[in-house]
């Protein structure tokens, strides 16, 4: 209830959210969908404690991003991120934290919850004409063209993240890796391989990896997985695993 309305939550949990707000999901509404929800949610939340012990925590499922104050959308009933990014604050955990979304769909969600925020820097890194066609502003949005390849991508990535941490000095990050940035994506339109997927997330974990908090302290990170739209399955567990080992060899 820090982020999300008491109507809402009550109407998503009484399974009375009217037609058109259901349709908006995406998933027929359900209580196991709610619980599954729920459960995320909780996960993340799990995940940042976790990564105050071992730096990094990952969520196999998340990154929620489309969910908004008042409403749910595209497959997100609630903003995992940004509950626990408030749960955080809350318990006094963290005070400036830093949301890096390198999914190919933009945070909307995220950006509408956090838009008058300035304890919440909101970065979105997306596909230009992919979903949502209407955008939130972000505190810092990166749109790129359809069939960006590695290059491209990854150039734009260096030129951004070291000075966004530097400037904005976060005591917390959370990082939304979605892997439906690659080229054989259904939903995606960016023309990313597999190995530059990866090397996506070893560039972004090393730079959260070597940066400090304000107090001098490494800064705790909490990734969760967002999309995965290609045909073949095993690409899609593949790049996700991809993200899994590059954190073990950056963390461990
Ligand atoms: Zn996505």
């Amino acid at each position: 209830m820090r982020v999300h309305t008491s109507e809402y939550l009550e109407n998503l949990k009484s399974l009375n959210l009217d037609r058109k707000a259901a349709r908006k999901l995406g998933f027929p509404l359900s209580n196991q969908l709610v619980e599954r929800e729920l459960r995320i949610a909780q996960g993340t939340i799990d995940g940042c404690v976790k990564a105050f012990k071992h730096g990094v925590a990952m969520n196999i499922a998340g990154g929620t991003h489309h969910a908004y104050t008042d409403h749910g959308e595209a497959f997100c009933l609630l903003n995992d991120q940004a509950i626990a990014a408030r749960y955080l604050q809350h318990h006094q955990l963290a005070e400036k934290i830093l949301i890096v979304d390198l999914d190919v769909h933009q945070g909307n969600g995220t950006a509408e919850i956090f838009r008058n925020d300035d304890s919440v820097f909101t970065f979105s890194m997306h596909g230009a004409s992919n979903y949502p066609f209407k955008k939130e502003i972000s505190d810092l949005d990166i749109a790129l063209p359809d069939g960006a390849d590695d290059d491209t991508y990854l150039n734009e990535l260096k030129n951004t993240l070291p000075d966004l941490i530097a400037q904005e000095k976060p005591d917390f990050i959370f990082y939304l890796c979605g892997v439906d940035v690659l080229a054989t994506d259904k939903l995606g339109r960016l023309g990313m391989s597999l190995d530059g997927c990866k090397r996506r997330d070893a560039y972004a974990l090393s730079a959260f990896a070597k940066a400090k908090s304000p107090k001098n302290n490494r800064i705790p990170v909490q990734c969760s997985m967002g999309g995965g739209y290609s045909p073949e399955i095993k690409l899609i567990i593949e790049a996700h695993a991809n993200t899994f080992r590059v954190a073990r060899d950056i963390f461990i």
